[in-house]
């Protein structure tokens, strides 16, 4: 019989966390070896790998990361084993007093437990849950990677550390692979392509995490935009705008203010104070709120490609993937408790559909209460449940992450996995039996009397900006025909040819093909280099052979050269490719 795959692929996450937070220590013991007083602050295993945090007067440098993993392969050739001790706290802190750790007696102050426990290898000591491998010689395939600089317990108002990242795999085989793709990942970096490509920038004098799209970048959020209208619309949504700022009032109301501030953007006028909505919920809210809803009339979906402020702390900013203002593929679906399942089931097909188009595959998350949230327990239990049971139902397999979800009500979180195997948190589905209650929604039933509808909150895409982000590395630049700012440029071999690659580019342009013309004086080969460059899926070249025939010679970005042919065959065959492609429903039951 096979194993549970859930509880394996939790056993082997715990295997791989072990491992890393086992290559950390190595790390950090190889590190004081060289960096005599170095102190020593944490150093856990992360997603990727491992960090530790060290508190240095001098500074670490990647050119030193040679001499310190030769020291790491030392250690781990001596097969020293991890020795766990329990010591009572008060003797941790003198202990490491006296070793001159500041940094892990502060650790210890925070500590409400009588016993603590340390583990050791070699001379190497620190304190530390566990668990550790049984000896260093348990870690095989290592490699640092950088060095950044990092506040003490992510505060800036506390000293700057200095942090080594370094990952760890079970085998050679898995780390070359997995330095394979960070080159490919840097590669696509969609900062650096998003400059290349002339589609977006941020200026610190604008404002740290704040988007500016140039024109290509613009259109290809136009182009996304449209696509969601037009997927929504099918779907029976409705289309919404709501303003981008709210009296302050409302946000206390909905729990926002109290749960959710140190994200929101306040401005006072006049006396009145306002927010910037971090959220689109209350506008929507209100919308139901403005008539009299029968039974009837639900679900009611109201849709709105919303532009919303976050104040995320600058240190977690991150070229399109993490900024301050962004704009959400949002929607808040009211309906009665018995249609709950059928729009939570609608919902995880309205991603699954969509997903195809961008070939994106995932896995899902359901996230329970966090500490900090509002309603009663019978309603979050009753919200988890709904969510979970249509999982079950449709037979998804997914993961629980304990106290992850938002402060109104559990989700279902969609991890999607780009081109490179990489995870990113898009799609979501919220489900809300609060906000209705705190704004006092209600519809009246078959019976005559009031009821309480339930919310759903959800986006597909998430935040346009994160999604944009992710796209240009998935797809390394080179967007499909469709979504691509630019689909053709027009590229003259020499000066003669200009008239016709005038007429050419008319004619596309009348047929709303996106085009650009090269008819520079320069050689031939240089203009497609530049073309493919800007991964611009067609360039149609223009001689006087195709001027004497009245055709073009295309040819796709990735150097497939197509025969000459006559203009309206290439239109003809482009047709399908350059539409906005339909996310075809998979039959709903
Ligand atoms: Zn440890
Ligand atoms: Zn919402």
């Amino acid at each position: 019989m096979g194993k549970n795959p859930a509880a394996k692929k939790k056993q082997d996450a715990d295997f791989i966390a072990t491992l890393r937070h086992s290559a950390a220590h190595v790390m950090a013991q190889a590190v004081q070896q060289f960096y005599p007083g170095a102190k020593l602050t944490i150093g856990p295993s992360i997603e990727e790998g491992f960090y530790y945090d060290f508190d240095y007067d001098g500074t670490f440098s990647p050119d030193d990361f040679p001499k310190i993993e030769q020291r790491m392969r030392e250690i781990i050739e001596k097969d020293q084993p991890f020795v766990r001790e329990e010591i009572s706290k008060e003797d941790a802190v003198s202990f490491f007093i006296e070793r001159g750790e500041p940094y892990k007696v502060e650790l210890l102050e925070d500590i409400a437990d009588e016993q603590v426990t340390l583990y050791r290898h070699d001379d190497f000591i620190d304190l530390c849950r566990g668990p550790h491998l049984p000896s260093t010689g348990g870690v095989k395939a290592f490699k640092l990677l950088s060095v950044a600089g990092a506040y003490w317990r992510g505060d800036e108002r506390n000293k700057m550390l200095q942090r080594i990242y370094g990952t760890a795999f079970p085998t050679q085989k898995e780390l070359d692979a997995y330095l394979t793709m960070l080159e490919e990942a840097k590669r696509r970096d969609h900062r650096r392509l998003g400059q290349e490509l002339d589609l977006f920038s941020i200026h610190e004098e604008a404002g740290a995490g704040l988007v500016i799209y140039h024109p290509k970048g613009a259109l290809l959020r136009f182009l996304l935009e449209d696509f969601e209208r037009r997927e929504h619309l099918k779907r029976g949504y409705h289309l919404v705008v709501g303003p981008q700022i709210l009296k302050l009032d409302l946000w206390k109301r909905s729990g926002h203010f109290d749960n959710y501030k140190d994200y929101m953007y306040f401005t006072e006028v006049e006396g009145q104070e306002y927010a910037l909505k971090p959220m689109n919920c209350l506008a929507h809210m209100l919308i139901y709120k403005s008539g009299q809803r029968s039974y009837r009339d639900l679900p009611l979906r109201y849709f709105e490609l919303g532009r919303v402020h976050r104040h995320e702390r600058s240190g977690v900013l991150h070229g399109l993937l993490r900024v301050r203002e962004f704009t959400q593929d949002d929607a808040h679906i009211l309906c009665r408790p018995d249609q709950l399942h059928d729009e939570i089931r609608a919902i995880l097909t309205f991603v699954k559909d969509v997903m195809a188009i961008f070939g994106f595959s995932y896995e899902l998350e359901v996230s329970t209460r966090p500490e900090k949230s509002i309603g009663n327990d019978t309603d979050w239990e009753m919200a988890t449940k709904a969510l979970m049971d249509v999982l079950k139902e449709e037979g998804l397999a997914y993961d629980v992450n304990e106290g992850e979800g938002a402060f109104y009500g559990p989700k279902i979180d969609v991890k999607l996995k780009d081109a490179l195997g990489r995870r990113w948190q898009c799609a979501t589905i919220q489900c809300d039996f609060t906000m209705p209650e705190r704004f006092d929604l209600s519809y009246i039933g078959s019976d005559g009397a009031k009821h309480r509808p339930v919310m759903l909150h959800r986006v597909i895409l998430g935040a346009l900006e994160r999604f944009i982000g992710i796209l240009i590395e998935h797809y390394g630049g080179a967007f499909p025909l469709w979504l691509s700012p630019v689909q053709a440029t027009i590229l003259t071999v020499t000066d003669r040819n200009i008239p016709y690659g005038e007429q050419v580019y008319q004619r596309l342009r009348a047929e709303g093909i996106r085009v650009e013309q090269d008819f520079r004086n320069e050689k031939l080969g240089f203009k497609i280099r530049e073309a493919q460059v800007q991964k611009i899926p067609y360039m149609l070249v223009i001689g006087d052979k195709e001027q004497e025939t009245g055709t073009i010679a295309p040819r796709r970005r990735d150097g497939t050269d197509l025969k000459g042919m006559e203009l309206e065959r290439f239109l003809a065959s482009i047709q399908d490719e350059r539409q906005i492609p339909e996310a075809h429903s998979s039959k709903r039951r």
